[in-house]
C-alpha cells in the first residue's frame, strides 16, 4: 500500500497511544481560516483512518493540536549572564560560540561529567540519536538522561530483568482479543483515551467475552467500567500480584509446560508467594478476600489476560519489582507472546519508546545497548568513528541524580531540551533550588514561558512537532513518519540540527555531517541490526510509502499491517533462553502516612490536559474541561479535617504547602487525597503539585516515587501562591520573557 493522501498525516505529539493524525491545512477545502487567540492561522487535526494504531480515533487533545503550534513561541536565542539579569537576543552563532567555550573550559576545568543533558520523549528519534552521540560519544559522558525516567524506566528496567530485554511484548489489537484486560496503576479512561474507547467497546460489544479489572485506589473513569475493582491501599501492590500468584497455585491454574520449558526462578518464587495468604492479601491490601479470590480465579482460569499499566506502577520506589511482580503472573500463566495475552506497558509520551531504541537513558546506548557491557561500548564507538574507550563504562547520571550534582556544584552546565522539569520533578522547590546553583542552564524550547525558562541562562528556540522530520514510536513499538508540515518559526531550529552543529565546532566533523534528518535515522537504523528492537529494514523513505511499521522491522521485511508480538516462540533474549521470575518481598510506600501525615497525597492527570500544559494550557476548550486544580477528598476524611466541598484546603507534607479549593467524592478512597499534576507557577491557577512530593526512588530504575507522599490538609483562609509570585520576582522574570513572546 502507497501512502498517497493529500494532507500530512503523522503522529500525535501528546500520549503514548501514538495515533495517527491527518492536518489539515487552514482554509481547507474552501473552509474560513480559524484563527488562534494570537491571530495566527490554524491547523485542524483529525483521526488518520489508515493508522493501525487508532483507526481514526482520536482523543480531544490530539483532535485540538493545531491551535497550539504557533501561539506564544520562542523566536530567537535569548541570553543573560546571571538569573538576575534581563535576557537579550543573541544570534545562533554567538550561541554556538558560548556553548562551545563553555563545554570546553568544563572538560579542561570539572572534566565531562560537570555536563549533563536533561532530554524527553517528546524528542524525535533523530534528536535522542544524536543528543547520545554528543554527550555519550564525543564529550565522554553518560550524563544524558529523559523524562522517560520519571514515566516509564520501571518498565524497562521490570521487562529487562524479567524477559532479557526492553520491549512491551503486545499490541494494541490484543484489546481485541483478550477475555481478561488486568489494569492496574493506570487510569487509561483519562490518560490513553483512544485505547480506553477501544476496550469500552469491545467491553460493549461482547460484554461477557470481556471482563475487565481495574486495580487502583480511586474509582476513577476507568474504574467505572470494572467488572471488579480493587481499590487497594496505596504502595500495596506488589503484595496483591504475589497473593493473587498463591491464588493461582491453590486453584491448578499455573501452566507447568510453559514454566518448565520456557522460565526460570519458579523455585525460589513460590516460596516468596507462599506468605501471601489470601487473607493476609486481602487485608494488607484493604480489600475483601472475596474480592481478591474473583480476580484469582480469573488469572488461573481464563485464556487472553492481557494487563496494562503505566505511572501508577511505574511510578514507586519499588516499581521495578512492581513490574516484574505482573509479569511473574504472565509467566506463571504462560498468558504471554500469544493474542490477547501478554504484560503491556503504556507509555506516556509520544517517543518514549523511540527514546529507548536510540539510547536515551543514562544507562543506555543505542539498540538497547547498554553502557556497562564493553562489546556494546566497542559496537558504538566503532559505528560512530570514535576511538576506543571514548565512552565511559559507567551509567551517567539519572534525572533527580542530576539535581543532586547541581545541588553540590558539581555540574556546570545543565542542558533540558523539550521538557519542563519544574512542573513534572518531585520535590520542586529543592529543584529549583539546585537549578540556581548551576553557572549554565540551557533550555531548548519550543515555547517561550515555561516555568523552567524562568531559571534559564541560555534559551534556544527549538523546531516544534509540526515543523520538522524525523519518526516517533508508539506503545505498541509501531514507528511513525512525522513530516515536517509548517515553515520553522522564526530562528527556531530542529534539535538534532542543533547537536549536530555543536559536535561539528567541537571538531568533529565527519561524526556529524548530515544533511538531513533522514541521513540520521539511517544511521541509527543500522545500530539496530540484530538486536531486540531491529529497525534496520526501516527509513523515512519506506515509512512515507508505506506507513507506520511495527518492530522488528530488519532488513529486507516487507511493509506489513498485520500487528505483531514478541515472544511467541516462547524464546526470550537471556542468556538461557528463557525468561525469569523475580522473587521480590513488597516494601510499601517510602514515605508512608504517620501521626503527622496521616493522608496520603496520589498526583494524576486530566483528560483535557498533557503533563505540564505547556501546549494544552493554550486551548480555551481544554481550559475549559478543567478549569482548575482540585484536590479530591473522600467526604468522611473532610469532616475529620474540617474541610467543606469547594472550601479551600491547604495541603502540606514535609517539603511544603499548597492551596487547592476540595472536591468532595466517594470515588477516592478513606486516608487518601488526589491532585493533578499539570498546573505549573506560570498558569494562573498556579498549584504545583510535585512541590510536595519527595524524590525517593526505586533503587533499579532510579525512577521517583511520584505516585504517594504524606500530608496533612487543614482549612486554608487564602489562597497560597507559589513563592516567586509572593516575592514578585516571577513577574519580573515574566517581564523579560515579554518580548520573546511576540
Ligand atoms: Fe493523542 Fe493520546 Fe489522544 Fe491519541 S489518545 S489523540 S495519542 S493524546
Amino acid at each position: 500500500m502507497t501512502d498517497s493522501r493529500a494532507n500530512p498525516t503523522s503522529q500525535c505529539p501528546y500520549c503514548g497511544v501514538g495515533c495517527g493524525l491527518e492536518l489539515l491545512p487552514p482554509g481547507e477545502a474552501g473552509k474560513s481560516v480559524k484563527r488562534d487567540a494570537d491571530g495566527n492561522p490554524m491547523w485542524a487535526a483529525r483521526g488518520d483512518r489508515q493508522h493501525p494504531s487508532s483507526l481514526g480515533q482520536v482523543c480531544i487533545k490530539g483532535a485540538t493540536v493545531g491551535e497550539t503550534l504557533a501561539r506564544g513561541r520562542l523566536s530567537q536565542p535569548l541570553y543573560r549572564p546571571t538569573l538576575n539579569d534581563d535576557f537579550q537576543p543573541i544570534s545562533w552563532d554567538s550561541a554556538f560560540d558560548l556553548l562551545t567555550g563553555r563545554i570546553r573550559s568544563t572538560l579542561a576545568g570539572k572534566g565531562p561529567n560537570a555536563i549533563a543533558m536533561y532530554g524527553s520523549g517528546q524528542f524525535h528519534t533523530e534528536d535522542y540519536y544524536l543528543a547520545q552521540k554528543l554527550l555519550k560519544g564525543a564529550l565522554g559522558t553518560n550524563n544524558f538522561d529523559a523524562n522517560s525516567r520519571l514515566c516509564m524506566s520501571s518498565a524497562v528496567a521490570g521487562y529487562t530483568r524479567s524477559l532479557g530485554s526492553d520491549g512491551p511484548p503486545c499490541c494494541y489489537e490484543d484489546l481485541d482479543h483478550c477475555s481478561v484486560a488486568f489494569l492496574i496503576g493506570t487510569n487509561t479512561a483519562e490518560c490513553h483515551p483512544v485505547l480506553f474507547q477501544r476496550l469500552l467497546k469491545r467491553k460493549k460489544r461482547d460484554p461477557k467475552g470481556l471482563t475487565i479489572v481495574v486495580v487502583d485506589p480511586r474509582t476513577t473513569d476507568t474504574a467505572k467500567i470494572a467488572d471488579h475493582h480493587l481499590a487497594i491501599a496505596p504502595g500495596t501492590d506488589l503484595a496483591l500480584l504475589h497473593g493473587l500468584a498463591r491464588l493461582v497455585i491453590q486453584d491448578n491454574g499455573f501452566d507447568s509446560d510453559f514454566i518448565d520449558a520456557a522460565t526460570e526462578g519458579f523455585a525460589s518464587y513460590t516460596q516468596t508467594i507462599n506468605a501471601w495468604t489470601p487473607g493476609k492479601t486481602a487485608k494488607f491490601c484493604g480489600i475483601t478476600e472475596q474480592d481478591l479470590r474473583a480476580v484469582g480465579r480469573l488469572w488461573s482460569r481464563k485464556e487472553g489476560v492481557l494487563s496494562l499499566w503505566s505511572m501508577g506502577v511505574n511510578q514507586r520506589r519499588e516499581g521495578t519489582a512492581v513490574v516484574s511482580g505482573l509479569i511473574n503472573l504472565h509467566l506463571l500463566t504462560g498468558e504471554i507472546g500469544k493474542p490477547g495475552a501478554g504484560p503491556f506497558s503504556l507509555t506516556g509520551q509520544p517517543n518514549a519508546m523511540g527514546g529507548r531504541e536510540a539510547g536515551g537513558l543514562a544507562h543506555l546506548l543505542p539498540g538497547y545497548r547498554l553502557v556497562t557491557n564493553p562489546e556494546h561500548r566497542a559496537e558504538v564507538e566503532q559505528a560512530w568513528g570514535f576511538a576506543k574507550n571514548s565512552i565511559a563504562a559507567t551509567p551517567g547520571l539519572s534525572a533527580w541524580q542530576q539535581v543532586e550534582a547541581m545541588e553540590q556544584g558539581k555540574l556546570d552546565l545543565w542542558w533540558v531540551a523539550a521538557t519542563n522539569p519544574l512542573v513534572s520533578m518531585p520535590d520542586l522547590e529543592r529543584v529549583k533550588n539546585a537549578m540556581q546553583r548551576c553557572p549554565l542552564v540551557v533550555v531548548s524550547e519550543a515555547y517561550a514561558d515555561t516555568e523552567t525558562s524562568h531559571y534559564a541562562h541560555l534559551l534556544l528556540p527549538a523546531a516544534q512537532w509540526s515543523e520538522k522530520a524525523g519518526a516517533m514510536t508508539n506503545s505498541e513499538r509501531r514507528v511513525t513518519y512525522c513530516p515536517s508540515f509548517r515553515p520553522l518559526h522564526g530562528e527556531s531550529r530542529p534539535d538534532w540540527e542543533v547537536f549536530a552543529e555543536l559536535g561539528r565546532r567541537l571538531g568533529f566533523t565527519e561524526q556529524f555531517s548530515y544533511k538531513s534528518s533522514a541521513e540520521v535515522y539511517a544511521e541509527f537504523t543500522t545500530l539496530t541490526e540484530g538486536r531486540v528492537c531491529d529497525v534496520s529494514g526501516l527509513s523515512h523513505g519506506l515509512l512515507q510509502a508505506h506507513g507506520s511499521q511495527q518492530w522488528p522491522f530488519p532488513k529486507g521485511h516487507e511493509p506489513t499491517r498485520i500487528s505483531k508480538r514478541l515472544y511467541v516462540g516462547k524464546r526470550f533474549p537471556t542468556a538461557s533462553g528463557r525468561a525469569r521470575f523475580q522473587s521480590e518481598a513488597p516494601l510499601g510506600l517510602a514515605e508512608p502516612p504517620c501521626d503527622v501525615y496521616p493522608l496520603v497525597l496520589t498526583v494524576g492527570r486530566y483528560l483535557g490536559q498533557w503533563h505540564t500544559m505547556t501546549r494544552t494550557g493554550m486551548v480555551q476548550r481544554l481550559n475549559d474541561m478543567h478549569p482548575e486544580p482540585r484536590l479530591e477528598m473522600h467526604p468522611e476524611d473532610a469532616k475529620a479535617y474540617g474541610l467543606d466541598d469547594n472550601g479551600l484546603a491547604a495541603i502540606t507534607s514535609r517539603r511544603g504547602t499548597l492551596t487547592a479549593r476540595v472536591t468532595l467524592t466517594d470515588r477516592i478512597r478513606r486516608g487518601s487525597v488526589f491532585l493533578p499534576m499539570h498546573w505549573g507557577f506560570t498558569q494562573a491557577e498556579a498549584c504545583e503539585a510535585n512541590t510536595l512530593m519527595h524524590e525517593q526512588s526505586c533503587p533499579i530504575s532510579k525512577q521517583p516515587e511520584l505516585k504517594a507522599s504524606a500530608v496533612v490538609v487543614a482549612p486554608a483562609v487564602s489562597v497560597m501562591k507559589p513563592a516567586e509570585q509572593q516575592t514578585g520576582r516571577l513577574e519580573s522574570l515574566r517581564r523579560l520573557l515579554i518580548p520573546a513572546l511576540r
